[in-house]
Formats: C-alpha cells, structure tokens, sequence
C-alpha cells in the first residue's frame, strides 16, 4: 500500500543516516577501527563531526528532511516560505552557528538568509550535497509525478543550492523516489528517473561549474552492475565516484550503492556505512529511495525499535508526517 511505502521513504531516510553516522572519511579508516560495519554504532570519540552521538542518533540529513516535510505540510505544499521556514528553525534550534555538522552551503545561506538577502541570491554558491540530503520528502509528496517532483526539488534548493549542480542532484533523488514509490517499481525505472531529474534540475538556472550528475549516476550504475568481488566494487565507488560534500560525488555513490545492493534497503546502508566518506548523507539518500522501494515491511523490528527509541527521532513524529504525506499527495492525485 502507499502508506507503507512513504513510512519506508521515511524510515529508510532515517535508518541510512543513523547507520552510517560512525563511518570514518576514508574507508581503510573505517575498517582498523570496526572491521566491516554491519548493525548501530556510536560515533567514535576521535571522529571529526560525530563524536560522542549514540548509536542509532539520526544527524542533520534527516532533522532537516524531516523539517521541511513537516513545514510543507503545514504550508499545504513545496513552497519556498515553508522551505526557509524549515532550515532556519532547524539551525536555529540546533545552535547552527557553533554546531560541527552544518553543511558549508546551509550555513552559508542561513546566514545570509539572517542578514536579509534575497532568497534568490543566498544560494547563489551552494553546491554540495545538502539539497539532496533533505530532498526525499519532497519525492514522497510526488508519487507517481517525477516531473513534479524535480519542479518542487528545485523549489527546495532555492535558499542554500540555487546551482545547477545542486539543484540537478536534487531533483535526480526526488524524482527516482518519486518513482520508487510506485506499486511497479523497477530499479531500472529508479534510475532513469533519476537521470532524467539529474537532466532537468540542471536546466533550472545558469550553469554553475561541476561534472554533470547524470553521467556520475551512470558511472556508479555500471561500477556496481560489473560483478566481481563486491568490496573492490564498493572501494571503486569511493576512489572513482567519489563520496565527498560535492552533490555530484554523494547522488552517483547513492545510486551506485543502492544498485550494488539490489534495492534492498538493510544492504544499502550497509554498503553505504562501509563506503565511508560523507556516508551517512549517502546512506540517508539511498536507504530513502530503497526504502520507498520496498515499503516498510522491509524492515526488521531491530532498525525500527532503535529509530523509535531515540529521542531525536522520536520529537520528529514521523509516524504523524507519513499520515500528512499520504494526505496531500492523496488530494493531489
Ligand atoms: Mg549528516
């Protein structure tokens, strides 16, 4: 049903972030301090933005994703003012200014946003992965209309990611969950949403310099389907993808990831998390389109109980977002 599958778009989101939160930068990091990561971990005390969160603890990917949803809810749709709303409430209430895991272009166009610059102008340089972190919600109030999800992830990058970079990258993540949300979902549908989202979000404004996230998409696509040893497979992904803050590295690795895991949601973020990099962002992209994919059924009681038991999860009511959700998109179809 529909409603299982926006709670899987939302748990997903959640459970790839929190999963992948103790990953170091650098994979060979990751595997000295835990081996291969395969269940809920604290970060480690000498990581450089997590250190200290408990094991299960969702990071900004996820408070912002869930923030907008709830203000696009409370607007009745992706609007820019409901967009601002959002991410200056969340850095606000997260001591923005002083917190270690506030991305470069949220901060960047908080702050202007504070000093009261145009909307239009205070992401006129944000091109990292902040826009497709927190894009998923805006896919899930799509379902079935990938072409009205890329019109709404634009509306979303507007503040902080007004680049084409940015703004394709977005929109590729909320046009595949757009798709992946569908009863039919295939995989291969999954990503050619996504290219296409990647094709027309660029269009959106002036040229921003960058490599183009379709052919990134594409890359980590056929790195993951050319067999082999999947480790070697998932260090291709980190050396030639990329998994840094640049939005075209984090949506190729995405896609890269979830393709190497066959859509299943558990083995997403798994690769994801070992991945390392910036793999809790990855991790929250890919296990919110696997998620969407499968449903909420996918999910064993463990991931669910752990989310629910945390009280940063818990003060979002994503249970109450998922009920508006298929509210609004159910009046809109
Ligand atoms: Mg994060």
């Amino acid at each position: 049903m529909h409603k299982d599958k926006i709670l899987g778009g939302l748990y997903g989101q959640a459970f790839g972030d929190a999963f992948g939160m103790p990953a170091y930068f650098h994979p060979d990091q990751t595997a000295a301090a835990f081996g291969w990561i395969d269940d809920f971990l604290p970060g480690p005390p000498d990581h450089v933005v997590h250190a200290g969160l408990p094991a299960g603890r969702i990071t900004d990917d996820s408070e912002q994703a869930f923030s907008l949803a709830q203000a696009y809810l409370k607007h009745g749709g992706v609007t820019l003012e409901a967009t601002i709303e959002a991410i200056i409430s969340w850095y606000d209430r997260v001591g923005g200014d002083d917190s270690p895991y506030v991305g470069p272009s949220t901060r960047r166009g908080v702050q202007a946003l504070k000093r009261g610059i145009s909307p239009y102008e205070t992401g006129r340089m944000g091109d990292t992965n902040g826009a497709a972190m927190r894009v998923s919600v805006v896919g899930l109030l799509y379902p079935n209309d990938p072409m009205g999800a890329i019109e709404a992830a634009y509306t979303s990058c507007i503040p902080t990611h007004n680049t084409s970079v940015a703004i394709s990258g977005a929109s590729a993540i909320a046009a595949a969950v757009a798709v992946a949300i569908r009863d039919d979902a295939t995989l291969d549908a999954i990503i050619a949403a996504g290219m296409l989202g990647a094709e027309l979000g660029q269009k959106k404004v002036p040229a921003w310099l960058g490599p183009s996230v379709t052919r990134r998409i594409e890359m980590a696509v056929n790195i993951a389907r050319k067999g082999g040893d999947v480790k070697a497979r998932l260090r291709e992904l980190y050396d030639v993808v990329g998994t840094s803050l640049s939005i075209v590295e984090t949506v190729g690795a995405a896609f890269g990831v979830l393709v190497l895991a066959g859509g299943d949601v558990k083995q997403t973020g798994i690769y994801a998390t070992n991945l390392s990099g910036d793999a809790d962002t990855v991790a929250a992209i890919a296990c919110a389109i696997a998620g969407a994919y499968q449903g909420i059924g996918a999910f064993d009681n463990h991931i669910i109980q752990t989310l629910e038991n945390d009280p940063v999860f818990a003060a979002y009511g994503v249970r109450q977002i998922a009920d508006g959700i298929e509210k609004m998109a159910g009046s809109r179809s």
